[in-house]
């Protein structure tokens, strides 16, 4: 599928620029291959000078660049809300600082979720790695969206953060003259991830987190990332008719419900294959990877048997693939079909 792309010339780190009438954003200087460019943080509200009252989504990484250039672009602002979509080290952390600064509540579905299953050791270990990087190491070259068949596999989680206000699908979370924010729970990536939409009456904004990107498909890694979750989650977004989506990492995105059905029909694509490849013998999932991404760098293959692993997952909850030996799946389990 086609992926968009940001081009570095039309931001600056550690300033603010409008990305649409209401929001604007300041991009954090940690590139990496897990936040592109870097993470977006969104200020929404405030009049024609960007004063006034203002509402901050995914405050951000704990970076001294990052937590000055938001305190520039907040002088003047009362914040009266930051709403934060999940708690992944590159989105939530800064909301702490922000909290104290302005006293302006963190809201926020939830806090991270505790892992329910233990996925076992990758068993492949003789390959070459290319997942060190951490969504907060600034010296990390950005990963080109061409380049990026599958996504990287860990990000580190902010386990402290706890929101001041729950919020869950529907919930208004913050309001003011002429426009309205309304949660919407999109679980996959997170089982708390949280999107926002914002509704000025003309135009149907989506805050998608790291939901739905235009840049890379999102990291679903088990136990907490769930595949079946995040398919279901695509199609709530699809089924909305928003006129642009906005995601944390990456340019917006303009007609997402068709951005969307794509990323829906290359999950099921791989689905499919994945099934496909159980049902012709293969076991274990570095055998399957081996062959589903034969034409991808083996750098990128431990990433690729955690995403095998949430197809599995959701296969073996539909009932058409059995895990042998163990109650849920793991990385080094053996499957058969059912
Ligand atoms: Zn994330």
């Amino acid at each position: 599928m086609q992926f968009l792309t940001l081009d570095r010339a039309s931001f600056t780190y550690g300033s603010s620029q409008p990305v649409a009438p209401l929001v604007r954003r300041v991009i954090a200087e940690n590139p990496s291959k897990f936040t592109y460019h870097g993470t977006g943080t969104y200020v929404i509200g405030g009049d024609e000078h960007g004063r006034g009252d203002v509402v901050v989504i995914d405050p951000g990484p704990t970076l001294d660049s990052h937590r000055e250039a938001l305190a520039n672009a907040l002088a003047g602002c009362t914040v009266r809300a930051i709403l934060v979509t999940h708690c992944h080290a590159d989105h939530s952390p800064l909301a702490a600082w922000l909290s104290a600064e302005s006293g302006a509540p963190t809201v926020a579905f939830g806090p991270h979720g505790d892992d329910a299953w233990d996925i076992g050791e990758d068993p492949v270990v003789d390959e070459p790695e290319n997942d060190s990087a951490s969504a907060d190491d600034p010296a990390t070259e950005p990963a080109e969206p061409t380049e990026r068949s599958e996504p990287a596999v860990e990000e580190s989680t902010d386990r402290d953060f706890v929101p001041d206000v729950v919020a869950v699908t529907g919930d208004v979370v913050a309001a003011a003259d002429g426009w309205v924010i309304t949660g919407l729970h999109t679980p996959g990536h997170t089982s708390n991830h949280l999107c926002f939409a914002l509704d000025d009456g003309e135009v149907r904004t989506l805050f998608t987190g790291d939901h739905v990107m235009g840049w890379s498909t999102t990291v679903v890694s088990p136990p907490d990332g769930d595949m079946a979750a995040y398919l279901d989650s695509l199609r709530v977004v699809a089924g909305r008719r928003d006129d642009v989506a906005i995601p944390t990492h990456g340019p917006p995105i303009p007609n997402p419900s068709a951005f969307v059905d794509e990323l829906i029909a290359h999950r099921l694509e791989r689905e499919r294959q994945v099934l496909d490849a159980v049902r012709g013998g293969l076991a274990t999932i570095p055998e399957m990877v081996e062959v589903l991404y034969a034409a991808v760098r083996k750098e990128l293959h431990k990433p690729a048997r955690r995403s095998v692993l949430a197809h599995l997952v959701k296969l073996v909850d539909d009932g058409t693939v059995v895990v042998e030996g163990s109650t849920r799946p793991r990385l080094d389990a053996t499957f058969r079909p059912d």
